[in-house]
């Protein structure tokens, strides 16, 4: 099979041809339909702290067809899309009792997406209904990272919500906010690029970084933000929230800013402002996701600005690391 392997930091992937994987017990074979690139790909190959062990097939917002069903598989058939949570998790620890199997350190992902074909988990693979399509069980993983945020967040009915970023991860935001009862939803962004798309997903008002900022928020939200999502990741911002957020709001950092940042904790002290650091969701996340999507309450398929075939993806991958116009570009691997 075709896959895109990382061999090393800072160098794009390589495209290669690996042996046809076959399903051990447990498992069923995939073949790759769509594979969303993530920004934390983008993160875990540029020489940060954090980077995948060379010879990793990278992708896990995946969705394919059953190719080959293991021995033990109950549920699953050949011809079934799937998509999966990307990690089996020990079955013992804190982080698998809570169900967030993403936080688990004894197991390891289940990646691979970035390839014709995939071995998956029975056990952490998840059906999809009839309704929906290849390029929607993609978007499944990016809308549950922002449905676990939401719900970790407690955000109360009619709380004001303010969400700085308007890349993938914050427009998932918005739309769970809408769908979790949040009141007025400001996006705020550095450019008005996606202004379309945030209102679309379910914000009220759009605003860009600038002058009187604050109080561009206060007029927008009717008062200070009860919650900030800060979903941009890069230095500063989680400062920015802490400034915007109303005494005793919280701040929710879901940009996974993967270098140091600086902010004043007594800041964020004399406000009472509490933070948090959600990462990951569980199995019933993904479901209730691929739920909503059936029900067809908004079609989260506006995310996707491009699909690309596989040979594409290492020059399209460093294309994405400038800045660029895309939003959440998936990869066809059985595109010729
Ligand atoms: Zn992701
Ligand atoms: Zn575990």
């Amino acid at each position: 099979m075709k896959a895109a392997v990382y061999r090393e930091q800072g160098k794009p992937l390589v495209l290669e041809t690996l042996p046809d994987p076959a399903p051990a017990a447990g498992e069923v074979l995939i073949k790759v339909h769509r594979c969303g690139i993530c920004g934390t790909d983008l993160h875990m190959t540029e020489g940060h702290q954090w980077q995948f062990q060379p010879g990793t097939v990278p992708g896990h917002e995946y969705s394919g067809e059953i190719v080959e069903v293991g021995p033990g598989v109950t549920g699953l058939k050949r011809g079934d899309l799937i998509t999966a949570l990307p990690s089996t998790g020990c079955g013992h620890c804190e982080a698998c009792y809570r169900g967030n199997l993403a936080l688990c350190h004894n197991a390891p992902g289940v990646m691979g997406g970035y390839a014709e074909l995939m071995r998956v988990p029975a056990s952490v693979a998840l059906k999809l209904p009839a309704t929906l399509s290849a390029a929607d069980g993609a978007l499944i993983e990016p809308l549950a990272v922002g449905l676990y945020a939401m719900r970790m967040s407690h955000i109360q009915p009619g709380d004001r919500v303010l969400i700085l970023g308007a890349g993938s991860v914050a427009l998932c935001a918005i739309y769970w906010a809408k769908r979790l009862g949040a009141g007025r939803i400001v996006a705020m962004s550095r450019s008005a690029r996606r202004k379309p798309m945030a209102l679309q997903m379910g914000a009220d008002a759009f605003l860009q970084y600038g002058e009187n900022e604050t109080g561009n928020v206060v007029e927008a939200l009717g008062g200070a933000p009860d919650a900030v999502f800060e979903c941009v990741g890069s230095q500063g911002f989680l400062g920015k929230a802490i400034q915007h957020v109303r005494d005793f709001g919280q701040v929710i950092s879901m940009g996974f800013c993967t270098s140091p940042d600086q902010l004043v904790p007594a800041m964020a002290g004399f406000k009472g402002v509490s933070l948090q650091f959600p990462v990951g969701y569980s199995l019933k996340d993904f479901q209730y996701v691929a739920d909503v999507m059936d029900a067809g309450y908004v079609d989260p398929k506006i995310l996707i600005s491009s699909v690309i075939p596989l040979d594409d993806l290492p020059a399209t991958f460093e294309r994405l690391r400038d800045p660029n116009n895309e939003t959440k570009v998936q990869v066809a691997p059985l595109t010729p």
